[in-house]
């Protein structure tokens, strides 16, 4: 993981032989070297040639959402909300009228039952 950060110490590049002091901005690896080993220097061009590559940041947006691509459904206005519902109403008409005509007629409560159920199947597929 590499990054960039205000040393600490001052100190010596071992392969380029720049130096800093304390409180410069220096990149800084602690794996990203040959055979892992830790990158320093103040100079990014040299950090760079020796491997090193500043670590991108994760980013914030994933609030409560575990990582996944959630995403809210559209808000219906009232109007598509009715309209659903009308729309609904009548094929739930029709598939009682469907179903009286095949199985025989159902009493009133029967039939509100059937159109309350098939109603809300159809406006929550
Ligand atoms: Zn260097």
């Amino acid at each position: 993981m590499g990054s960039k950060m205000k040393s600490k110490f001052g100190g010596t590049c071992t392969e380029c032989g720049t130096t800093w002091k304390e409180g410069d901005e220096i990149c800084y690896s602690k794996d990203q070297g040959q055979n892992g080993s830790k990158i320093v220097c103040s100079d990014e061009k040299c950090a760079v040639e020796q491997g090193w590559k500043l670590s991108e940041q994760k980013p914030f947006f994933n609030k409560g959402g575990g990582g996944s691509s959630y995403q809210p459904r559209p808000v219906k206005t009232i109007e598509q909300k009715i309209g659903e519902v009308d729309i609904a109403y009548n094929r739930s008409m029709a598939l009682l009228k469907d179903f009286t005509t095949k199985c025989g007629s159902l009493d009133a409560q029967q039939s509100a039952i059937f159109v309350e159920s098939m109603t809300r199947t159809m406006i929550q597929a």
